[in-house]
C-alpha cells in the first residue's frame, strides 16, 4: 500500500489525540491492537524519510501534541487481544511513538518542565520503570539458554531492550539535573524488582546488545547520584544541547543563549546562531525550531 507523505498531525491522529483524516489510519480505534497497528504504519512510512525530515516532523509533533499524548500514556489503554493485557501495559500505542521521539530535546524539554504529568520532571521515567519491572515479572521466568521459544524475541526481549534504552538514556539526560538536587523518583519497591531483572538481562546468552543496555542501567539506578554525574557526555547530549554551541563544529560551552523560540538549542553567539538557521553543511535548525506551551 502506498502511503503519503506523512505530517505531524498523521501521528496525532494514528495516536487517537487528534481527530481528523488521515492515511495511516487503517483500523478504527477498538483495541489497543489498531492503535499500534495505525501508529506503525506512521513509523515504517516516516523511516524512509531522510533522517533531517523525519527530525522536523517529529519536532514539530512533540511541540504541539507531547503533553497531550504523555497524559494519555498515563491514563488511555484500549482493550486488548492477543497477548495477555500486562504486556500491552508497556508496549502500546504510546510506546512506539516515544520510541521514536525521546531522543529529541523537545522530550527532555517536556519531562524537565512544569506540566502536571512531567512534574517534577519524572513521572515518566517513574511509569516507564514501573511498568517495565510489571511486563519483566509477569514473563519470567525466560530460559538462559538457547534456544529460545519462537517468536520470544521479537515480542518480549526486543521491547525490553527498547525500554531499558530508553530509561537508560533519559536517566544520563538528567544526571545533570539529579547534581542540581532533582531525584529520579522509581520507589523502592519498584526499584529492588527492575534491578533483579536487569540482573537476568545482563547474563540474557546471545543478546549482546540487551546485556549490554541492561548493565548500562543497572549501573546508573544503584549507583548514587554523584556517580551518575560520570555518565557519558555523549549520550548526555541527546538531549542536554545547553552544553556546547549548537552549530556543528563549533565546540564553545561557555556563555551560551538559547534558542528564543524553541529553547531546545543553544549558541555562543549570535553569528553561530544565524549560520545555523538555514545551514547549507549541516541539517539546519529552522526546520525543527518550534514554540511550545510546556
Ligand atoms: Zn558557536
Ligand atoms: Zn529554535
Amino acid at each position: 500500500m502506498d502511503f503519503p507523505v506523512p505530517i505531524a498531525e498523521d501521528l496525532a491522529i494514528a495516536l487517537g489525540i487528534a481527530q481528523g483524516e488521515s492515511a495511516f489510519i487503517l483500523k478504527p480505534h477498538v483495541v489497543e491492537n489498531d492503535r499500534i497497528t495505525n501508529v506503525n504504519a506512521f513509523v515504517s512510512r516516516l523511516a524512509h524519510l531522510p533522517k533531517p525530515e523525519q527530525d522536523a516532523i517529529l519536532s514539530e509533533f512533540s511541540a504541539k501534541y507531547l503533553p497531550a499524548m504523555m497524559d494519555r500514556w498515563a491514563t488511555d489503554l484500549l482493550p486488548t487481544t492477543g497477548f495477555p493485557r500486562e504486556y500491552f501495559v508497556l508496549v502500546n500505542g504510546y510506546f512506539w511513538a516515544v520510541r521514536i521521539i525521546y531522543r529529541l530535546p523537545y522530550f527532555g524539554k517536556f519531562l524537565m518542565s512544569k506540566e502536571p504529568i512531567a512534574a517534577p520532571g519524572k513521572h515518566f521515567v517513574t511509569s516507564l520503570g514501573a511498568r517495565l519491572t510489571l511486563f519483566g515479572l509477569f514473563h519470567l521466568p525466560l530460559p538462559t539458554e538457547p534456544p529460545l521459544q519462537e517468536g520470544i524475541e521479537d515480542f518480549y526481549l526486543h521491547p525490553v531492550f527498547l525500554a531499558v534504552t530508553m530509561l537508560a538514556t533519559i536517566l544520563c539526560m538528567s544526571s545533570k539535573r539529579i547534581e542540581r538536587g532533582k531525584r529520579v523518583d522509581i520507589s523502592n519497591e519498584v526499584l529492588n524488582s527492575l534491578l533483579s531483572l536487569l540482573d537476568a538481562w545482563r547474563n540474557q546468552r546471545g543478546h549482546q546488545d540487551l546485556a549490554d543496555a541492561s548493565n548500562q542501567l543497572h549501573w546508573l539506578l544503584s549507583s548514587r547520584s554523584d556517580d551518575t554525574r560520570q555518565c557519558s557526555r555523549a549520550m548526555r547530549k541527546f538531549y542536554d544541547n545547553s552544553s556546547q554551541c549548537g552549530l556543528p563544529g563549533c565546540e564553545e560551552t561557555e556563555n551560551l543563549k538559547a534558542c528564543a523560540r524553541c529553547l531546545t538549542v543553544y549558541y555562543c553567539c549570535p553569528e553561530h546562531q544565524r549560520a545555523h538557521w538555514n545551514s547549507k553543511e549541516s541539517p539546519p535548525h529552522k526546520p525543527v525550531c518550534f514554540q511550545t506551551a510546556y
